[in-house]
């Protein structure tokens, strides 16, 4: 993926791993892994971690796993393992053989168990939960030893071995290293490393009933597979002492090495899997894949391609800093993966009727409409002109102000690659509402010929009424009204922070033929913005596309305006 190596080829992370090569010498080799827990689907904060690790193994030239750390079985579902996968492959990224699974090393976390309790290193405590964290003291104050840290080597082992074997209840007893109770650092005082779950696995079935801790398993799960830099978000800074206990106190062959970077924040949404699953439970949003998710799915079913995402990645590159990035961002690096490849086409969103009085009734001609206008390699296309057309509702108004290029009553606008029309006539309903224009068109006046000299300010976009289709378009836009909703402190419901607009949904639109049979291909509805057909609910019969992405970052420009100064 070279489109993302070279911007970002000088982060803190891609140093430490040159200069880790360059001591290794010939035959050095920089192993790397994408350790997703399968509980849930993978958003845009988890692709900033893909790109970064399999990025890393690609330009360095080294393997990297995709791994599932499988180790919670109560929270974790194989249709999560399935949507994981498929979401990896989608970014463009290839594991080739290297789809492990935490829970393949269970023998060898529980034998790594038994080591550190037969060398005097862990033992089976049997205190409460509530009198484990009461032992545990505070930050300013060290805690105190479990009466039963002192437990013979013997009595532990059989304990394990009975915890294993299912004799106690979830609860009765765990497995903790002993390490130091009164270490500046709680995640040394003691860590639990196993606890009993009577739980049903997705993959190991019921042959288990004690379950490895993550600061347990991942450190092993690395060494077995022989990683050589263990990249992980910054809240795991304070575990890594323990990580490097664990890969001290075991005789593996691995010696992984782990090093922290900053979280993905975006701006207006969440990047958690635990708030995003709380919005799908409260029915805020329809399901995993929603477009205005900021997951992987989400934004594949917006229309956002793997190239915009990877790009967005290697733009906000990988330090320790932790910061907001704001969703600008992300959608420019769409904007322009799309402004370069997505043809043009037109489509009316609010249709109004206009109908050509001096037009033949009946006749219809061809204009030549070009896909993309600085890519001419991307061909022309015909489109149908006739008597009967519709315009947007906004591109006229009545009573307009001054500065206002469109149509009006009596005016003159030029409609794209077709003839200059002049508003004749304005028809209303009962109550007022404008229905159809009654309008003439200046046959000299066709785009691209000679004669078309004359020059009004404003061109508009257009269907015919002949042959355009009728679709559905779902505008989206940011799912929240603030920008950090995950830190809002205002006594909010979460609910009361979703932007009430964040899906609206237009029902009467029109579009050019042809567009319903090129499903999946982004498009740019010309003056509208980008645009793809819904991979669940678009059909040929009833196209229904999803906005990807406005033209302009019109956010950008209301954030300026309200900004003081
Ligand atoms: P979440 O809080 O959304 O559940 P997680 O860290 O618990 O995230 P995991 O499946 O354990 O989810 O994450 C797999 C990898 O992705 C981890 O190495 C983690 O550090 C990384 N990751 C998760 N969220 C982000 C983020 N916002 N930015 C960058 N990396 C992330
Ligand atoms: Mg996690």
């Amino acid at each position: 993926m070279n489109d993302t190596s070279d911007s970002s080829g000088q982060d803190f992370i891609r140093q430490i791993v040159r200069s880790y090569l360059q001591d290794a010498g010939v035959g050095g080799k920089v192993v790397t892994r994408f350790p997703p827990e399968p509980n849930g689907f993978l958003h845009i904060g988890h692709a900033k971690s893909i790109c970064l690790n399999f990025g890393i193994a690609e330009e360095f030239g080294g393997p990297c796993y995709l791994r599932f750390d499988d180790t919670n079985p109560l929270k974790e579902d194989q249709s999560y393992v399935e949507a994981i996968i498929e979401d990896v492959r989608w970014l463009g990224f290839d594991w080739g053989d290297r789809l492990t699974y935490a829970s393949d090393y269970y023998p060898v976390f529980y034998d790594s168990a038994l080591k550190l309790i037969r060398d005097g290193n862990a033992y089976v405590e049997s205190l409460s939960a509530d009198e484990i964290r009461a032992y545990r003291g505070t930050l300013t104050e060290p805690g105190k030893n479990s009466p039963h840290r002192g437990r013979s080597v013997e009595e532990n082992i059989e304990l394990f071995e009975r915890m294993k074997a299912g004799e106690f209840e979830e609860g009765e007893h765990a497995l903790r290293a002993k390490i130091d109770m009164a270490s500046p650092n709680l995640n040394m005082r003691d860590p639990t490393l196993y606890r009993i779950r009577k739980a049903h696995h997705q993959r190991t079935g019921d042959d288990w009933c004690i379950y490895p801790m993550y600061d347990f398993a991942h450190p092993i799960s690395d060494a077995l597979e022989d990683i050589t830099h263990s990249l992980c978000t910054l809240e795991f800074e304070d575990h890594r002492p323990l990580y490097d206990w664990v890969i001290e106190h075991l005789d593996l062959s691995g010696n992984p090495r782990q090093i922290e970077f900053s979280r993905l924040n975006l701006a207006y949404t969440v990047t958690s899997k635990r708030k995003l699953a709380a919005l799908i439970e409260a029915g805020h949003v329809d399901g995993w894949d929603d477009p205005r998710m900021p997951t992987i799915a989400g934004l594949r079913r917006r229309g956002y391609t793997p190239e915009s995402v990877r790009d967005f990645c290697a733009r906000i590159g990988i330090t320790k800093k932790e910061n907001i990035i704001q969703m600008g961002v992300l959608e420019n690096s769409v904007r322009e993966d799309l402004d370069n490849r997505a043809p043009r086409v037109m489509a009316v969103l609010r249709p109004l009727k206009v109908t050509l009085t001096n037009w033949t009734d009946g006749k219809t001609e061809s204009l030549i409409a070009q896909n993309h206008p600085n890519k001419p390699e991307m061909g022309e296309r015909d489109i149908t002109f006739g008597r009967e057309l519709y315009i947007e509702r906004d591109d006229f108004m009545e009573d307009p102000p001054k500065k206002f290029f469109r149509l009006r009553p009596g005016g003159e606008v030029r409609l794209r690659y077709g003839y200059i029309i002049k508003c004749e006539d304005v028809i209303k309903d009962g109550d007022g509402n404008v229905i159809e224009l009654l309008c003439t068109y200046d046959p000299d006046t066709r785009s691209g010929t000679m004669s078309a000299q004359r020059k009004v300010k404003g061109t508009i976009h257009w269907v015919s009424g002949a042959d355009s289709v009728g679709a559905e378009v779902r505008l989206y836009d940011r799912l929240f009204t603030v920008p950090a909703p995950d830190q809002d402190n205002s006594g909010k419901e979460i609910s009361e922070l979703l932007n009430p607009e964040s899906l609206v949904c237009l029902e009467e639109c029109r579009v050019e033929p042809g567009l319903s049979q090129r499903a999946g291909e982004p498009v740019q509805f010309e003056r509208t913005g980008y645009f793809v057909t819904d991979s669940h609910d678009s059909t040929p019969e009833r196209p229904v596309f999803n906005r990807i992405v406005t033209l302009r970052d019109t956010w950008a420009k209301i954030e300026k305006a309200q900004s003081p100064g």
